[in-house]
């Protein structure tokens, strides 16, 4: 076994120790780099070529000079006997969203592929007091928007490291990618519709959205204010407790970064599940979208591996003590995705207007002495096809006229969805939940360039994870089993309201119970005949 293939748990253990060193560890991260990443994402790609459909293309931009210099400071704290951070010597990437102080922090996006960021992000620079090690700047969707990394300006996309004809999922794709393949063992990742938890299920790793607030924005590049939350990718569910133990907490450079106390996420992680209830939902095994020719929803099932998988982590939680609680209603989840199409975009039309090619980022080169008409050429040629649709159509639903209609009917849905949550996790209600068990997404990990395109359908591949983000609470998603054809097939827990902790033990058991599965023992198909 490879160091990069250690969890951070164990990697962090053995660096404190000095049993390794922290460049040793970085070396290893770098050699997986070599050997499986390919060539970083670019605006000139060229053509995509057969052998780089084997290759998984995390990164956009690779730091291995920062890597060096931040694992020389661990090793040398050390030998100095000055106890580092909890961190110390664990490699790990950022998502191409973060803001850190001297790379380029491009959001996927030609607009901003100039911008060197003057600052660094508040969950960045609390990695870095932590003493992990950047490895780089991972691919994303451009401006996150998207469920399968395809949309980023900055191709090769990433692919899917247990088979790269799959896309990783997205718009957190470039982390749960990396995090698979041993590229780092952490990453950050962002999540508004469910950004960190789809891919980390088609990539078979766990990835926490925390509760609103829990992690500060402060130096995130904004897509939804109201949704946006940063969170851990890891391998497991520890290294994520361990990782939101560093991130999580007050930030006075953000008002909406909140001040209720965090605790040791990895203290309890053992405590078992034992009495807790755990709920499942009917509304949570169909994808319900709307018919544009009948007016009517529609109704599809999920793919019944994720089914039967979302029922057998029932089965070993309820084993261990746990109290399965069935048939709880969320009947406003159906609205989760047309809602977010509507908040999102008005959240973002608003959002990205900064980027006029004024301040900073891409300007068109024509020479043009009209300001409206070099804002509009420089947002032409800097923005992709979807960021284009979503502030055409956020500035539509939002507009004097329609507002009602839509952004304001979205917002009365919004706390429909909150009140389902409300009902369900009510200590003195009916069913009384600690957590809801449910698929992470509709099907395992789709091939490329399947749904690419079509707007509506790759959105669909959030409908079980849009509406934490719409409620403000945390979900939890993980590996529940593996399909025939070799993909990981997610589960996801929601819970209450800063209770990401009971997410973390429920997903601790589960991986306990777990743990001699045989599809626990099996590896993403790029790692296969690695040295
Ligand atoms: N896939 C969703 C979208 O396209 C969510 C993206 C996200 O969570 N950032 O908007």
């Amino acid at each position: 076994m490879e160091l990069c293939d250690l969890s951070a748990f164990e990697l962090a253990g053995l660096i404190r120790n000095r049993e390794v060193s922290a460049v040793e560890a970085l070396e290893s991260a770098l050699k997986r780099i070599e050997q499986v990443d390919g060539r970083s994402g670019s605006l000139e790609a060229g053509e995509i070529t057969p052998e780089d459909e084997k290759k998984v293309h995390a990164f956009i931009t690779r730091t291995e000079q920062i890597a060096r210099a931040e694992a020389e400071v661990v090793d040398r704290k050390l030998a100095e006997g000055v106890i580092p951070g909890p961190l110390a010597g664990v490699p790990y990437t950022a998502k191409d969203i973060f803001n850190v102080r001297g790379t380029l922090s491009t959001a996927g996006s030609k607009i901003l592929s100039n911008y060197e960021a003057p600052y660094t992000a508040t969950p960045v620079a609390r990695m870095q007091k932590a003493g992990a090690v950047i490895l780089g700047k991972v691919n994303l969707d451009e401006f996150t928007h998207g469920s399968s990394s395809e949309s980023s300006a900055y191709q090769p996309a990433p692919r899917n490291p247990w088979d790269p004809s799959t896309v990783p999922g997205g718009s957190s794709g470039g982390s749960t990618a990396a995090v698979a393949a041993g590229m780092g063992q952490l990453s950050l990742g962002t999540d508004t519709g469910g950004s960190i938890r789809q891919p980390s299920a088609f990539c078979g790793v766990v990835g926490l959205k925390p509760t609103y607030g829990r992690v500060s924005r402060y130096g995130l590049i904004a897509f939804g204010s109201s949704l946006d939350c940063p969170g851990p990718v890891a391998r497991n569910v520890r290294d994520a407790a361990m990782m939101l133990n560093v991130i999580a907490g007050p930030d006075p450079s953000d008002s909406t970064a909140v001040t209720v106390p965090v605790p040791d996420y990895t203290a309890e992680l053992e405590g078992g599940v034992k009495g807790m209830r755990i709920g499942l939902s009917p509304d949570f095994f169909k994808i319900q979208y709307f018919n544009h020719e009948s007016g009517e929803m529609d109704e599809e099932p999920i793919s019944a591996e994720i089914k039967q998988a979302v029922e057998q982590a029932a089965d070993r939680l309820s084993e261990m003590g746990a109290r399965i609680v069935e048939n709880v209603p969320m009947p406003h989840t159906k609205y989760g995705i047309p809602t977010y199409f509507v908040i999102s975009r008005v959240e973002v039309a608003s959002n990205l207007h900064r980027f006029d090619g004024v301040k900073y980022g891409y300007r068109t080169p024509l020479a043009i002495e009209d300001l409206d008409e070099m804002y509009r050429r420089t947002r032409a040629e800097g923005f992709g096809a979807q960021p284009k649709l979503r502030i055409l159509m956020g500035m539509y639903v939002s507009a004097a006229q329609y507002s009602a209609q839509y952004y304001q009917r979205a917002l009365k849905v919004r706390s429909l969805i909150r009140g389902d949550f409300e009902r369900a996790y009510d200590p003195d209600g009916e069913y009384r939940l600690d957590a809801l068990l449910t698929p992470a997404t509709p099907t395992p990990a789709f091939k490329f360039g399947d749904v690419y395109g079509d707007t509506v359908l790759m959105q669909y591949a959030d409908q079980f994870t849009v509406t934490a983000n719409h409620a403000g609470i945390p979900g939890l998603s993980m590996m529940g089993g593996l399909s025939k054809e070799r993909l990981p097939l997610g589960i996801q827990l929601l819970g209450r309201d800063y209770d990401e902790a009971a997410l973390l033990r429920i997903g601790r058991a589960f991986e306990v119970a777990t743990q001699d599965a045989p599809w626990r023992k099996e590896k993403p198909q790029v790692l296969a005949g690695l040295a």
